[in-house]
């Protein structure tokens, strides 16, 4: 077991708007209304900052998944029903408006994640809401762009025939999406805006641990018009909600994000009626750092933000930093400062800059993480401790002397621990960056724009961020080569993998 640190943690009553949602035990949303679950069993959520329940949730299992996805189906399958007679631009609209909704509700949004998941409600404010937001904003615009192509076809064995072809984008149908607990809003944003924007119908289930602001936002998509069993919310485990989703025959794609090993039950649940699969996986990203870098203080900041935003429960966290020899004590010594100046606390504290981990689960995670390492004779230069006795925090972590078959360097800590080392030259460092089962992420911080798009060019990974990290838009594809998943999020590409292609031929 690694050591404890002492940490001070002030209490921080919520808001009383905040108080109010937790005050009544929150229910699943079927059809349009808000109910307790079939089984009328409920669930704690907890406030990671001190281990306190803060809300009972309602606890959904197979059935009501059959009773969620059986809503869904009957409004797909009607094409008089409202949700399929509205115009594209009628439902751009309806998107737009759950955009500004969100943006309207923007404190409140951002008090309720910083409790539930325990991140900054500063940067939540900034970060996890307005993008939230810009997400919907984005793929209500494309709601009046999804289009086909006309086709000239040859047909070589009906000569002289003639024939007008054309593609027409369908939705996929009734989609059932597995969200998880490091961005609970923005992955459901991530995941409601496309299957909205391409008019399926769909059944979410949040993360245990974070199930809040999903249930806050199945509001805010009422308030702004979406007709009753178009979004279904139910919540649960997701070895129960989650497994019943994933097999279930009338379902006809599933999306999902979370980590690797679950992500592979998915396709193996999946497997049963073929329903399509895109997977949003973990990663084990390299952050590569030449020593012609541009600003070197910019440079040292840039990824030390790589890998401890969101405390790094990011799945793209820059969590293997390597750094061109000539300059690699003078990086790690800047990396270690940065770590130490990082003001630990509860999300709702004004002056937090990184508060607890979301669960004790994840505590035990990281913090086992930190004591293989140093069994296995890295050095850990700041950090590898718990903070405080209650909540689950934990210190910023740097370590060095790490050898590349550690489990520290090969695995996904999913925590605020960064693994560095020394490089000599592109040739080891492409290919010390390409061995991982991962494919999500990569950084690379050079002065040398050719040497950047020649480095850039031969990682295998699904972003490359050059001179920055973590920029996320709702225009920028994100997903991973390799295990880190299938398929894209965001961007128009994610319009392709919630419809289907419909080719039409007609003989003149
Ligand atoms: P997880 O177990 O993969 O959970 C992700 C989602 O899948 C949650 O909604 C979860 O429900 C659900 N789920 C779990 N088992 C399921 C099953 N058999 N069938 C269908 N759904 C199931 O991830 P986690 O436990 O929250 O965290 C473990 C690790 O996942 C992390 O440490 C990290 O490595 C990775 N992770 C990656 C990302 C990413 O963005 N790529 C995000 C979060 C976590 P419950 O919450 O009820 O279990
Ligand atoms: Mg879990």
């Amino acid at each position: 077991m690694v050591a404890t640190a002492p940490l001070d943690i002030p209490v921080i009553e919520p808001s009383s708007r905040v108080k109010g949602f937790l005050q009544s035990q929150r229910q699943i949303l079927i059809n349009g209304k808000w109910q307790d679950s079939s089984s009328g069993k409920t669930f704690a959520v907890y406030n990671p900052a001190n281990g306190d329940e803060i809300a009972q949730v309602a606890e959904g299992d197979a059935e009501d998944i059959n009773q969620a996805v059986a809503a869904a189906r009957k409004v797909f399958d009607d094409p008089n029903h409202a949700w399929n007679t509205m115009t594209p631009s009628e439902r751009g609209k309806l998107i737009w408006k759950i955009g500004d909704l969100i943006l309207e509700n923007l404190d409140e949004l951002a008090e309720l994640e910083s409790l539930d998941n325990g991140k900054p409600m500063g940067v939540a404010k900034v970060a996890d809401v307005p993008l939230s937001a810009d997400l919907f904003h984005y793929m209500a615009g494309w709601v009046t762009k999804i289009e086909g192509n006309t086709i000239p076809i040859s047909v070589p064995y009906a000569p002289g025939a003639k024939f007008h072809a054309f593609t027409m984008r369908e939705p996929v149908g009734v989609v059932g999406q597995i969200i998880p607990w490091n961005f609970p809003l923005l992955m459901a944003a991530w995941k409601l805006g496309p299957v909205l924007a391409t008019g399926n119908c769909v059944v979410l289930k949040p993360a245990e641990q974070t199930p809040l602001t999903a249930l806050r936002l199945g509001e805010i998509i009422q308030e702004a018009g979406v007709p009753d069993g178009v979004v279904n919310i139910v919540t649960g485990m997701g070895e129960t909600a989650g497994a019943a989703l994933a097999a279930h025959d009338d379902v006809d794609k599933v999306a999902f994000t979370g980590s690797t090993e679950v992500g592979k039950m998915i396709v193996n649940a999946a497997s049963g009626n073929l329903k399509k699969v895109t997977l949003e996986l973990g990663g084990k990203s390299p952050n590569i750092i030449f020593k012609d870098t541009d600003d070197l203080e910019a440079t040292i900041a840039g990824a030390a933000s790589a890998i401890f935003f969101n405390h790094g429960q990011c799945c793209c966290a820059g969590s293997r930093l390597y750094v061109e020899k000539d300059i690699f004590d003078d990086v790690i010594a800047g990396v270690s400062a940065a770590a130490e100046s990082i003001k630990l606390g509860p999300g709702l504290a004004a002056d937090t800059e990184m508060g607890p981990l979301v669960s004790d689960e994840q505590l035990n995670r990281v913090t086992g993480y930190m004591s293989a390492g140093q069994e296995a004779g890295a050095t850990c230069l700041t950090g590898g401790t718990r903070r405080g006795d209650q909540g689950y925090f934990v210190s910023p972590t740097v370590i060095k002397n790490a050898s590349d078959d550690m489990s520290i360097v090969r695995e996904e800590i999913f925590g605020p621990v960064v693994v560095a080392d020394p490089f000599d030259d592109i040739e080891e460092i492409v290919a010390r960056s390409n061995d991982s089962t991962y494919g999500l992420a990569a950084g690379i911080w050079t002065n040398d724009i050719s040497k950047a798009h020649r480095t850039a060019a031969r990682l295998r990974a699904g972003t490359v961020w050059i001179n920055c990290y973590n920029i996320f838009d709702a225009a920028l594809p994100f997903g991973g080569y390799k295990q880190s998943g299938w398929g894209r999020e965001m961007g128009h590409e994610v319009l392709d993998l919630y419809t289907e292609t419909k080719a039409v031929c007609l003989g003149l």
